[in-house]
Formats: structure tokens, C-alpha cells, sequence
């Protein structure tokens, strides 16, 4: 078995010492370096390139919802707090023009394999504007035939009911993933999150018996007021749940960058060991209930496709963290979504009030991107497969990019000696192999070849790496 699959080894002295800042690595290179030259023409540019090199390459559409009815003060999303339900009315009608500007641009061939509505909150949304929007989206672009489709929606538990989540299903969403982040009612005090474990129960139960076939749980260790012993019955709860995948999320105390997280209290944050120790335990419940640990803060029932896809090797890194569909290109509507089209990304604008007014002026709203260049591929690929197979098989890389790989990154291999001496990889003439030392710190390891660190990047605006 590849020992990148292997049970990862917890190790609290090691991954102390590094202790770093540093990118998720859901896209490469980072948003900090998209630029404001690149628009409406580039994306339209890099659409039709991409409709030429596969005219069948499939499409997932990633939708933001950007409202919430309160703020969560460990939140660092770009999101807008509002009761007015009004406001998501206009905010459809936007995403509607949205989509009727981008869909035309794909050629014929391209069907919407996945949707993914996050956020904010995308159950923020009524029936009625759901309704609309989805429908809309239909008729625009050609959705996949329905056993194909992966549909998506991140749910606030605190504002879905019963006949809401049944109707999310009839709209064609089969999968869910619940923001719970803990359950313990100090720290969902301490955090303006307050909602109750059995209700989130009823509403796993109902989503399953409605049809929905997955649900992921997003859970967050590293809040205020959190003890080992009372994040160890949150998991435990979870794990009751049997979801099918869930992410443990560090928190990123930021309150310079962040505002909402002033709200919260320095004194009440667990201290880097206790910090650790919270992660550790997690795992290790996880593991033990027979979850499989992907990478960085996922895990999944040993029957989830995320598993058969890390063992198949077709496993990528996506906005959304590990996926199975990788292949396809991301249409991002919304203030501040991001796409990824060919070899571009972009983004649109960040603020609501001018993704509205390009919309408004019939403008498109993307404000910045990159094209990338064929060294950005290549470090793109390294990452890849070290995140999500654990492993780099050098001839195979050199046949793929043209390269000599010990030559094309020497600087970056003699980086690496360190990380080899502490055990986190073996690496030999033809292989770079995770170890499961090297589990829980790829974040590091990918950093080796993160061109615009080495360059000096700022780091301030990345979380920990664990
Ligand atoms: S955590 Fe989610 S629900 Fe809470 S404020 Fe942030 S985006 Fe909104």
C-alpha cells in the first residue's frame, strides 16, 4: 500500500516545530496574486480556448450567497449580515444576468456536471428565489443527466426546516454539507452560533430520507471555550451522525484582518498545545470510528468517492477543498466566486456593491485573474499530486512537462533535505513519497514549491498549517 494512505502519525513535538502560516492550496498560484489586468475579454478569451482543447470538458458551477443573519465571530468568509430577505430578490436577479453573460460562451458539448451553492449562507435563500435561481441556471446552461449530477448546498442548521431541505431535494440537490463547527453551548455562545444537536439530527435524518446521498459536517477546533473533553463528545456526536465526509477545520484567529473575530476573547482561545491536542484527539476518534483521513483536515467513510478516488489516483484539490471533479472547469457566479477556466483563474469583484453596479451597467463583474504560465503549471502539478496522492513520480512528471525534475527544481530539493531528515518524506531517484509523519504537514511540504513565497509573499493573510 502506498504509505501516503497509511494511518498519518500524530506526532505533537514535530508539528510544533512547524508551526507556519500558509496557503490551503485550493488553487495554485493563490488569490493574492490574481491581477486587476485581467477581465471580461480574458475570461471570454479563456473560455473559448478551453471549448477548442476539449470541446466536452464538463462544467461545475460554484454559485456564492453571500448573506447570513448573524455573524459567527470566528468567521473570515466574505459575507453580508442582513434580516431583509429582499435583498436576496435583487441579489437572484444579478446572479440571473450573471449566468445569461457566461452560458452562451460554452460551446455545445459542455454540460454542468456539479453545482455548488456556498457562502454566507445559501439557505438564506427562500423557496421561491431557490426556485428561480435553479431554474434559471437549467435553462441557460445543459445540466448533465440527473444520475451524473453532484448538486450541492452548504446549510446554516440553524435555519433550515424540514419542508425546505425536502424541496432542496426536488431542485435536483443530493448533497448537503452542515456548517456545525461545535456543539457544546460555551463555546456556540462564545462563537454567536447557537443551535442544538438534536435538531441537526432530524435534519441529517430528513436529508437522507428525502434522497440526499451524501452529507459532509464541517467542524472547527480552535475555538474559544474549548475544552479536549468537551470537543471530544462534539465529535463523538458527529460520529453518531455517521456523516459521509467531514472537514475539521483549525481556526485562524486573524482580528487585524477579520473584524467579527475582536468579539472574541484572547484569554478564551485554547493555547497552542491544548490546540493541538484538540486536533490530535479529533483524529484519532475519527480514525478509530473508521473514517479514512484524505488530507489536511478531511476524512470520509472508506465507501466515499473521495476515498476510491485517492486510491485511483484521479483525487484533485478544488475552492472546495479535495474533490472528484477536478477535470472540469469552474464557472463562478457571485460577488467574490471564483473561476477556473483552462489555464486562468479569476475572480470577481469582492464587494456587493460593485459586482452589483458592473452588473447594473451591463458590465461583467470580474475584477482580477491570472493566466497562468507553463512554470505555474508544472508547480500546479507538483502540488497536486502531493496533496492528494502523496506521492511524485518523477519520470512520469518529466514525460508530462518536458522538464529534467531533479534539474528544474534543485533549489526546491535541497529545501526539502530537512523535511526528509524529520521523516515527513522519502524521496529516492525516482520517487517523492509522503510518509505518514508527512501526513498532517503537506501544507509544508507543497510550501517547498510555492514559487511566490520563496519570493517573499506576505504571509499574514494565511491560517496555520494545523
Ligand atoms: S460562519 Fe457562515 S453563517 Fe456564520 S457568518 Fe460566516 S458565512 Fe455566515
Amino acid at each position: 500500500m502506498n504509505p501516503a494512505f497509511a494511518v498519518p502519525e500524530f506526532d505533537a513535538e514535530l508539528i510544533a516545530r512547524y508551526d507556519a502560516s500558509g496557503p490551503r492550496y485550493t488553487s495554485y498560484p493563490t488569490a493574492p496574486q490574481f491581477r486587476g489586468d485581467f477581465g471580461a475579454a480574458s475570461l471570454r478569451h479563456a473560455i473559448a480556448t478551453s471549448n477548442a482543447d476539449d470541446p466536452s470538458r464538463p462544467l461545475s458551477l460554484y454559485v456564492h450567497v453571500p448573506f447570513c443573519r448573524s455573524p459567527c465571530f470566528y468567521c473570515g468568509c466574505n459575507r453580508v449580515i442582513t434580516r431583509d430577505q429582499h435583498r436576496a430578490d435583487q441579489y437572484v436577479v444579478w446572479l440571473q444576468r450573471e449566468a445569461a453573460w457566461m452560458a452562451p460562451l460554452f460551446g455545445p458539448g459542455r454540460r454542468v456536471s456539479q453545482i455548488h451553492l456556498g457562502g454566507g449562507t445559501p439557505n438564506f435563500l427562500d423557496l421561491d428565489q431557490m426556485r428561480t435561481l435553479m431554474e434559471w441556471l437549467a435553462r441557460h446552461f445543459r445540466f448533465e443527466r440527473e444520475e451524473r449530477r453532484e448538486f450541492a448546498i452548504e446549510i446554516d442548521p440553524r435555519h433550515a426546516e424540514d419542508d425546505y431541505v425536502r424541496e432542496l431535494a426536488k431542485l435536483g440537490f443530493n448533497r448537503m454539507s452542515l456548517g456545525i463547527q461545535d456543539f457544546d453551548p460555551q463555546v456556540q455562545l462564545a462563537v454567536n452560533r447557537v443551535h442544538a444537536a438534536k435538531r441537526t439530527h432530524e435534519l441529517v435524518q430528513v436529508a437522507r430520507c428525502a434522497g440526499f446521498e451524501s452529507i459532509n459536517v464541517d467542524l472547527i477546533y480552535g475555538l474559544p471555550k474549548q475544552t479536549p473533553e468537551s470537543f471530544e463528545r462534539t465529535v463523538a456526536e458527529v460520529i453518531g451522525m455517521r456523516p459521509d465526509r467531514l472537514a475539521l477545520y483549525g481556526y485562524a484567529h486573524l482580528p487585524t484582518v477579520f473584524k467579527a473575530q475582536r468579539r472574541i476573547a484572547t484569554a478564551d482561545l485554547p493555547d497552542p498545545a491544548e490546540r493541538l491536542a484538540l486536533f490530535g484527539n479529533a483524529m484519532q476518534q475519527l480514525l478509530a470510528a473508521g473514517y479514512v483521513f484524505i488530507g489536511m483536515d478531511h476524512f470520509a467513510l472508506p465507501g466515499d468517492e473521495l476515498v476510491r478516488a485517492q486510491r485511483e489516483g484521479t483525487l484533485q484539490r478544488n475552492f472546495q477543498g479535495y474533490s472528484t471533479h477536478g477535470h472540469c472547469d469552474i464557472v463562478g457566479l457571485g460577488v467574490s466566486a471564483i473561476s477556473r477556466i483552462g489555464n486562468t483563474y479569476s475572480q470577481n469583484e469582492r464587494d456587493l456593491a460593485m459586482y452589483d453596479a458592473a452588473l447594473d451597467s451591463g458590465l461583467s463583474p470580474v475584477a482580477k485573474g491570472l493566466v497562468l504560465d507553463s512554470d505555474d503549471l508544472i508547480r500546479r502539478d507538483v502540488i497536486n499530486e502531493l496533496m492528494c496522492h502523496g506521492r511524485l513520480d518523477k519520470r512520469g512528471f518529466e514525460s508530462r512537462h518536458g522538464i529534467t525534475f531533479d534539474e528544474y527544481f534543485a533549489d526546491e530539493l535541497a529545501r526539502m533535505d530537512a523535511l526528509g531528515r524529520d521523516e515527513l518524506l522519502a524521496m529516492d531517484e525516482q520517487l517523492i513519497q509522503v510518509t505518514p509523519r508527512g501526513r498532517l504537514l503537506l501544507r509544508n511540504i507543497a510550501m517547498c514549491f510555492d514559487k511566490y513565497l520563496q519570493h517573499g509573499m506576505q504571509m499574514t493573510c494565511y491560517s496555520k498549517t494545523i
